[in-house]
């Protein structure tokens, strides 16, 4: 095994150190406005900045939306290997209050139910939440229920930068040159869509932003947005009879006819969606929008062109109401750029079995900054680094996994140093 007890418990150490420090810089990324959302980011990219140049890594710099990048060289005689990327993100979700956080570590676990004192009322307990179960035993850190945690994802940060530490302390370790990217407004979809691919200048990469020790999340949704639009015939309502068109009508028929068997709220693992989130409108005219998410891209046009049809039907339920479907595209399932690249994801199971775990291939129902990078042309899955119950103020991160995500990352250099 590549590491040992001690080996891990140092690692486990030096990522909580990370991980506290970086917890207490508020990030929270603001739906809304333009990116970097939040000057919180920027400031913890900073500090993120100076702690890679002080451990000693090569061309750390930030760019103007915020975005920290940074080489590790390749050890002698791995220079000709691929460049291999590390991605993490510096914001938190705008979901929950980042601001103020008070962490409390729980050393060796005991299993008992955790209260939270900032949320009264509030707990978790591994009797009913799995999660928490396999962590009976470890160390976790919570907050005081007030406010989120953070380790999504600053839990892949510590990560990352534990990871290429210890490289650092061991250039005995072969290793390939390495890019090292902390982005910003993931939480929002937005920041990946400024980080310059060509210049990051890596051939393969891997985001640090999932749970259990193990985890590779190689499959996201594929999705895209529809904007409904309706065009109605506002006239006195004293007055209306034969003259008024109800926009609000067309659409609550549209919504009606869609089914529940699709919707989120009743499916789960690979099912896909039509989720209707966002409706507006007056008599005159009214827009619904529509999340679109299916593992299997082509089934999204199945499902537009099913909305298409609901539209017809209800325009022909109200004559003189005109109506269009906008599809706008948003991101693809990365499976389908990883179909030709089968070593990116070999290559992570061999990391994380050279650690002593069985590696589990898992979909996200959602997407990642590596759905839209292995979308433009850089391979990028998903790899856990110990958060759970993300975007809630009972987020919890598991020090142990974080320590396992860590030495993953040690082992996928030396991976992707074989030829
Ligand atoms: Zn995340």
């Amino acid at each position: 095994m590549m590491f040992d007890a001690r080996a891990l418990s140092y690692l486990k150490e030096a990522a909580l150190e990370r991980l506290l420090q970086y917890v207490a810089v508020e990030s929270t990324a603001r739906f809304g406005e333009p990116s970097p959302s939040s000057p919180g980011q920027v400031e913890l990219g900073r500090q993120i900045a100076d702690e890679l140049r002080a451990i000693g890594l090569d061309d750390v710099a930030q760019d103007r939306h915020g975005i920290v990048t940074a080489t590790l060289p390749a050890t002698p005689g791995c220079e000709s290997r691929p460049t291999l990327g590390l991605l993490a993100h510096l914001d938190t979700s705008p979901e929950e209050s980042g601001t103020n956080v008070k962490t409390r570590v729980l050393r060796a676990y005991d299993g008992s139910p955790i209260t939270f004192p900032g949320a009264p009322g509030r707990s978790i307990e591994p009797g009913t939440l799995d999660e928490l179960a396999e962590c009976v035993g470890h160390d976790i850190v919570v907050t005081d229920g007030s406010t989120l945690l953070g380790a999504d994802d600053k839990a892949g940060v510590a990560a990352i930068v534990t990871a290429v530490a210890h490289l650092i302390a061991h250039p005995e370790i072969p290793r390939p040159r390495i890019r090292v990217a902390m982005t910003v407004d993931e939480e929002i979809g937005q920041g990946i869509k400024h980080l310059d691919i060509a210049a990051f200048g890596a051939d393969v990469a891997y985001t640090l932003d999932d749970d259990k020790a193990g985890t590779i999340a190689s499959e996201t949704f594929s999705a895209d947005l529809a904007i409904v639009r309706v065009r109605g015939m506002n006239s006195h309502p004293g007055t209306a009879r034969g003259r008024m068109v109800n926009a609000i009508r067309v659409i609550s028929d549209i919504v009606d006819g869609l089914p529940e068997f699709i919707a989120p709220e009743h499916t789960e693992g690979r099912q896909g969606f039509l989720h209707p989130y966002d409706v507006k409108g007056t008599v005159a005219e009214a827009e619904l929008r529509v999340l679109v998410r299916d593992f299997a891209t082509p089934v999204l046009a199945e499902r537009e062109e099913f909305l298409r049809q609901l539209l017809g039907v209800a325009l022909a339920r109200h004559p003189g109401a005109q109506g269009s479907v906008e599809i706008v595209r948003q991101y693809r399932n990365m499976v389908d750029g990883l179909r030709d690249r089968p070593d990116v994801l070999d290559r992570a199971d061999a990391a994380i079995r050279a650690i002593g775990l069985e590696p589990r291939r898992t979909e996200i129902r959602g997407g990642t900054d590596g759905s839209q990078l292995t979308e433009r042309g850089l391979p990028c899955p998903n790899l856990f680094a110990g958060m759970h119950n993300a975007h809630a103020v009972t987020e919890w991160a598991c020090l142990d996994d974080l320590a396992l995500s860590a030495a993953t990352l040690v082992a996928l250099a030396r991976e992707w140093a074989r030829s």
